[in-house]
């Protein structure tokens, strides 16, 4: 038997990156612009259908800073973001002095409740609060109940910044994720669906975004001869020769949606017998499945799991753990319901890296047959 470490997700170059980093290098743009970076924003808007604009950035994490910033966001403002996610996904809330408010997961899709979210806003504009943003996540590439998260931000007039993060190549009734909200945030992180070792990006369709996106993560310069600054700027753009890892990236981002697709679909027939729960897609939602999750029926057989694979030098990981569960965010306000919690505590995701072999698969479905028998 093979020994070889088997990862949660890991990098997998296609073809072309080493050659438009090679060009980077040829003509020396080794620089937070270039060709590469305009070359990657197009090929990612030509990919979302063609009308969006698209800012590349340092991380997916900026991304969300700035998307808060462009919407207003400032010191003792409160911002609404999804419970069940990283927290990446709030950061950015706190650098800017504003407070996230939590709100729990609803069981179709494990993101945000749409009527907790309601009643969220309800009582705190009751309490002379109106929130400022709404960030809502497609956690592991499920796209979030859209149609209803849209009606709400539009009742109440409070836009939805859509965290994508792990969701490119996911589609919501024939529409790709990071282009339903308002603003969305794209990450190419390294365990990401494609990777540029680490970046990200903002995604509109409204101009004025873009520009102001790309005026901020590059340290807010004034039109003028000299150094000039009128507001606080940030250094977010991303590299040219990062950007040339994600031109090779974006030509195979279907073959990996694919694969990833293909580990989901595998785990789901090889664990049928053992009573493993596997989150279907809803009617009209494409998952990229990013990441292959599972329920199991209990903390402890979720943790024999872990521990087993582990044993075998097979990474899993427990599902995000809640925001609302952290201690950094102990005294941030929450609208829960006990799923995310739920979860928490019988989920588990399996190893969903698109360059998993077949015989990686077999080992990891072998071990939990083995466990749970
Ligand atoms: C990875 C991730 C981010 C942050 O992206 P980085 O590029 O790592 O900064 C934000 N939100 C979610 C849900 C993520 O998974």
């Amino acid at each position: 038997m093979t020994t070889t470490k088997i990862w949660l997700s890991s990098p997998h170059m296609g073809h072309a990156e080493e050659l438009y980093v090679k060009e980077a290098f040829d003509t020396n743009w080794v620089a937070p612009l270039g060709p590469n970076v305009d070359k990657f924003e197009k090929s990612i808007s030509t990919y979302l259908g063609g009308e969006f604009e698209v800012a590349a950035l340092s991380s997916g994490t900026a991304a969300i800073h700035l998307a808060l910033e462009i919407l207003g966001v400032g010191k003792d403002d409160e911002v609404i973001c999804q419970s069940l996610t990283f927290s990446a996904s709030a950061n950015p809330i706190c650098y800017l002095g504003a407070k996230p408010i939590f709100v729990d997961s609803e069981r179709e899709t494990w993101n945000i409740c749409p009527d907790l979210l309601e009643k969220a806003i309800k009582e705190r504009v009751a309490m002379g609060k109106k929130p400022k943003a709404i960030i809502a996540v497609h956690l592991y590439g499920m796209p979030y109940k859209v149609t209803e998260i849209n009606r709400i931000s539009e009742k109440y007039e409070i836009p939805v910044i859509e965290d994508s993060a792990e969701a490119l190549g996911s589609s919501y009734k024939t529409k790709k994720c990071s282009t339903l909200g308002n603003l969305g945030i794209l990450s190419f992180n390294g365990n990401k669906i494609i990777t540029t070792s680490g970046g990200g990006a903002l995604v509109s369709k409204n101009p004025d975004y873009k520009k102001k996106a790309v005026y901020l993560a590059t340290q807010a310069r004034d039109d003028a001869p000299h150094y000039q600054h009128s507001v606080v700027g940030y250094n977010y753009r991303m590299s040219n020769v990062l950007a040339g890892i994600g031109r090779g990236q974006m030509e195979v981002l279907d073959e990996r949606v694919k694969a990833r697709r293909a580990n989901f679909d595998f785990y789901r027939d090889a664990l049928k017998s053992t009573g493993l729960e596997f989150l279907p897609e809803p009617e009209g939602s494409i998952s990229n499945r990013w990441l292959s999750c599972v329920l199991t029926d209990s903390y402890e057989t979720r943790e024999a799991i872990r521990v087993g694979l582990l044993s075998e030098d097979i990474e899993s990981r427990p599902l995000w753990k809640p925001m609302h569960l952290q201690p950094v965010f102990n005294s941030c306000p929450n609208y829960t319901n006990g799923i995310s919690e739920d979860l928490f505590d019988r989920g588990l995701c399996l190893p969903s890296g698109s360059n998993l072999q077949l015989e990686d698969l077999e080992r990891v479905a072998a071990k939990i047959l083995k466990i749970m028998s």
